[in-house]
C-alpha cells in the first residue's frame, strides 16, 4: 500500500494537522491502493500564507528565470515519464499505454507550449495607439487556488501549475482526492527543479474542505478550477465574497456533425473518440448527429466499432479502455444507460452491466443508442462513461440547431469534404471549440468553452494571460 499522507508547503513535506486518512481506490480491482490525508482548515491556511510570503520574491523575480525553472521542470517530467504514466493508471484506471502516450503526453505538451508562448511575450509594452509614455504591463494575479479533477490528472494540472508559475503567481494545488496520486509526484519534480520555497503548494482535500477553503481564502485572488458545472457554481458562489477572479473549465456534451459527404472513416473515429478514457473527457464527442442519407451506413459502422472496442486491465499493455473511475460513476453511468433504453433509444451495442468475463473493477460496456430524440436523457446530460448516443438530421440548420441546444458549449465537431459548409459551422456552433475532420487543435491553442462549460482558455499565451493582471500605464519615461 503506498503511503502519501503529508502536504508541500513551503518547499518541504509536512504532516497535516490533522490526521484524516483517506483510501485512494484503483478502480480495476475496487481495493485501496493508497492512503493519503485529506486536509483541513489549519493546512489551507498554511500553504496559503507561505504562497504569500513568497509572492514577493516570485512576482520579481525575471521571466526569463521564472522560464527556466519550467524548462528544467519539462526535462524532469520526460525524464521521470514513466513513474507518471504508472501513478495516473493506478489511481484512475487509464490503461498504461493510453496513460504513457496520451495522459503524459498532454502534460509535456502543454508544458512545450507554454515555454514557446511564454518567450513571446512581452511583459511591459508600448500600448500601441502612439501615445507617448502609454503602456500595458502584465502583472501577477497573486497568489492563486488551483482545483482538478481526476480524469485527465496531468493535462488539467500542468494547464494551471505552468501558466501560473511563468506570470510570477504563487500557488496552492488540490487535485482531486480520486487521483492524487501523479500530482504528488509532480509536487517533487518541482521540488527537484529547486522551485523557491513556497511558490508552489500542494494540499489534498475534499472539495467541501480545503476546496471550499481556498475559493473562499481572502489572500487567494483567483481560483482556477476544472471538474463538474456542480462544483463551478459552488465556487463561484463562494468566491464571491472577496471577488476573486474565477476561471472554470466544466462540463460538456460535445455534438459530432457527421454529413453524408463524410470522409469514410470519419464515423469509427468518432465512436473511438468518445470512447477514448472511458468516455472521461469533458470535450468527449457524445452526441453524433448524421445526415439521413448517411445514417443507416454510420449505424452499422458505428455499432461494428463499438462491438469491437476491447475492456480490460489498465496494466496490460493495448489499445482497449480500462474502467471508470469510481462506484458513483459506475452506478450513475448504468442509470443513465437505464433511462436511454426506458426513454426510446434504440440499444445498438452495449448496455447495462459489465462487459463479459470482467465481474470486479468498475467497468462499463461500451454503447451506442441510435434514435435519440433531442429531449432525452443520455442527448440531454453528461454521462461521463462510454456511451453514445445518436440521432439523425435533414438539414444543416437543423444539425446546427440541434447541435446548439444544450447548456454546454465546449468542443462541436464537424465531419464533412465541403469547406465552405465546414467554415459556415466552424462559425455557427456555439462551442469555444470547433474540431473538424479529425484535426486536432494546434499548439497552444487555447482550450475552453462557454455557456455551462464554463468561459476560462487555457494553454498558450491566453494561458499564461489569465494568472495576469493587465495594468495600464501614462507618462512612462522612455
Ligand atoms: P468534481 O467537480 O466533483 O471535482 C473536481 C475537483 O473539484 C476535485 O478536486 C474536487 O475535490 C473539487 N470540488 C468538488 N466540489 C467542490 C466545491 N464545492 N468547492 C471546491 N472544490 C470542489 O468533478 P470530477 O468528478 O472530479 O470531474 C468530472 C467533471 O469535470 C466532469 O463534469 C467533466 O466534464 C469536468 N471536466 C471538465 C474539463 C474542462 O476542461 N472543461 C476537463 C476535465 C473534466
Amino acid at each position: 500500500m503506498i503511503e502519501k499522507r503529508e502536504f508541500y508547503i513551503d518547499g518541504a513535506w509536512v504532516a497535516p494537522a490533522i490526521t484524516r486518512d483517506h483510501s485512494v481506490i484503483d478502480p480495476s480491482t475496487e481495493d485501496a491502493c493508497a492512503v493519503i490525508s485529506l486536509g483541513s482548515e489549519a493546512d489551507t491556511n498554511a500553504a496559503v500564507a507561505a504562497a504569500k510570503r513568497a509572492l514577493p520574491g516570485w512576482k520579481a523575480t525575471p521571466p526569463a528565470e521564472r522560464l527556466a525553472y519550467v524548462e528544467k521542470i519539462l526535462d524532469i517530467y520526460q525524464a521521470r515519464a514513466q513513474e507518471m504514466a504508472e501513478a495516473m493508471s493506478l489511481e484512475m484506471g487509464a490503461p498504461i499505454d493510453l496513460a504513457a502516450a496520451n495522459q503524459v503526453g498532454a502534460g509535456a505538451w502543454h508544458i512545450a507550449n507554454f515555454i514557446t508562448a511564454a518567450k513571446e511575450i512581452d511583459w511591459v509594452r508600448p500600448l500601441g495607439d502612439g501615445t507617448k509614455g502609454a503602456m500595458i504591463a502584465l502583472e501577477p494575479v497573486g497568489v492563486v487556488g488551483l482545483i482538478t479533477p481526476w480524469n485527465w490528472p496531468m493535462n488539467q494540472v500542468t494547464l494551471k501549475v505552468v501558466p501560473a508559475l511563468i506570470a510570477g503567481c504563487t500557488m496552492v494545488l488540490k487535485p482531486s482526492e480520486e487521483a492524487p496520486l501523479s500530482s504528488l509526484l509532480f509536487a517533487e519534480m518541482l521540488h527537484e527543479a529547486g522551485v523557491p520555497a513556497g511558490v508552489f503548494n500542494l494540499v489534498n482535500g475534499d472539495g467541501v474542505g480545503v476546496g471550499s477553503q481556498l475559493s473562499a481564502h481572502p489572500d487567494v485572488e483567483m481560483i482556477s478550477f476544472t471538474g463538474s458545472t456542480r462544483a463551478g457554481k459552488a465556487i463561484s458562489k463562494a468566491a464571491a465574497e472577496t471577488l476573486k477572479r474565477v476561471c472554470l473549465e466544466l462540463g460538456g456534451k460535445g455534438a459530432n456533425l457527421v454529413f453524408a459527404d463524410a470522409d469514410d472513416k470519419a464515423v469509427a473515429r468518432g465512436v473511438r473518440h468518445c470512447f477514448q478514457n472511458s468516455g472521461q473527457s469533458c470535450n468527449a464527442p457524445t452526441r453524433m448527429l448524421v445526415e439521413r442519407s448517411y445514417y443507416e451506413t454510420a449505424l452499422q459502422i458505428a455499432q461494428v466499432e463499438a462491438e469491437k472496442t476491447r475492456v480490460g486491465n489498465p496494466r496490460e499493455h493495448g489499445k482497449h479502455i480500462g474502467p471508470v473511475i469510481n462506484k458513483a460513476q459506475y452506478d450513475k453511468i448504468q442509470g443513465l444507460i437505464e433511462a436511454g433504453i426506458s426513454e426510446g433509444a434504440r440499444l445498438l451495442a452495449g448496455g447495462p452491466g459489465r462487459p463479459e468475463g470482467l465481474n470486479r473493477g468498475y467497468y462499463v460496456r461500451p454503447t451506442v443508442f441510435a434514435d435519440c430524440t433531442p429531449d432525452m436523457t443520455v442527448i440531454r446530460e453528461e454521462i461521463f462513461g462510454p456511451v453514445l448516443s445518436i440521432m439523425p438530421f435533414d438539414t444543416e440548420e437543423e444539425a446546427i440547431a440541434l447541435a446548439n441546444d444544450t447548456p454546454y458549449g465546449l468542443t462541436n465537431y464537424v465531419q464533412s469534404q465541403d469547406g465552405a459548409r465546414r467554415n459556415r459551422l466552424a462559425r455557427a456552433l456555439r462551442s469555444g471549440m470547433v474540431e473538424m475532420n479529425g484535426e486536432s487543435r494546434g499548439a497552444g491553442a487555447p482550450f475552453g468553452g462557454v455557456g455551462a462549460s464554463g468561459r476560462a482558455r487555457e494553454g498558450g499565451h491566453w494561458g499564461i494571460e489569465e494568472f495576469c493582471d493587465v495594468k495600464s500605464i501614462s507618462g512612462w519615461a522612455e
